[in-house]
């Protein structure tokens, strides 16, 4: 009695145009029979302008700004890089580092660059990301998940995106861009942050 219920959610619209998140997140879930939806596929085209100060700012606006739109679920991804030795830079500029509609390859360089005069042992950083889902019902759940590591000196492997071939993962001498998808989601940001959304459906 007086227990909180979400109704069943078998689809959810990812707020996000990041062909990497969405087949991450699909890997991540795809044991759950939850169907994730591209904002292509629901048929949105919405480019939410990101002008929070916060992961948590900017993953509620995406949430809330696609939900507007659509009476699925819907879940948005905010995630980015924080490094130590440059007082959490680039975090939620991580995607526009190195200027508006910059390449992966641009805000690595832009990266190695910032950190040229940083010793080995600075070198720290960690990845979050805060993901926002808005139910059908409009409950909105908030999760955060964080992986630290070290940024390298030079890339190294193909896999993923973003700055994976330059974030080696603490208890690992491979970067992200080495590791195969399976082996980034079994502790990756993403994954951990939709591990706790997952613990956090389960008790509502
Ligand atoms: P968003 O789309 O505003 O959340 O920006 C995310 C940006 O952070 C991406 O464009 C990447 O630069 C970086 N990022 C987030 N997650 C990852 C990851 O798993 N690997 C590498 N880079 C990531």
């Amino acid at each position: 009695m007086g227990e909180k219920r979400v109704t069943r959610i078998d689809k959810v619209v990812l707020a996000s145009n990041n062909e990497h998140k969405l087949i991450e997140i699909r890997n991540i879930l795809k044991n759950l029979s939850i169907d994730v939806i591209s904002l292509k596929d629901a048929g949105i085209d919405i480019d939410v302008e990101e002008d929070g100060l916060t992961f948590e700012e900017n993953s509620f606006k995406k949430a809330n700004e696609v939900k507007k739109l659509t009476k699925h679920a819907v879940l948005a991804d905010d995630s980015g890089l924080q490094v130590y030795a440059l007082g959490l830079s680039p975090g939620v500029y991580s995607a526009r580092y190195a200027g508006e509609n910059a390449t992966d390859e641009e805000n690595n360089t832009k990266l190695l660059n910032e950190m040229e005069n940083v010793q080995d042992s600075k070198r720290g950083a960690r990845f979050v990301t805060v993901l926002t889902l808005i139910t059908p019902d409009n409950e909105k759940i908030v999760v955060r998940g964080e992986v630290r590591g070290v940024i390298e000196k030079s890339p190294r492997g193909e896999n993923g995106f973003g700055y994976d071939p330059l974030f080696t993962p603490d208890g690992y001498t491979s970067t992200f861009g080495e590791l195969s998808m399976d082996e980034k989601n079994s502790m990756s940001h993403r994954s951990r942050a939709l591990e706790n959304l997952r613990n956090k459906l389960k008790r509502l």
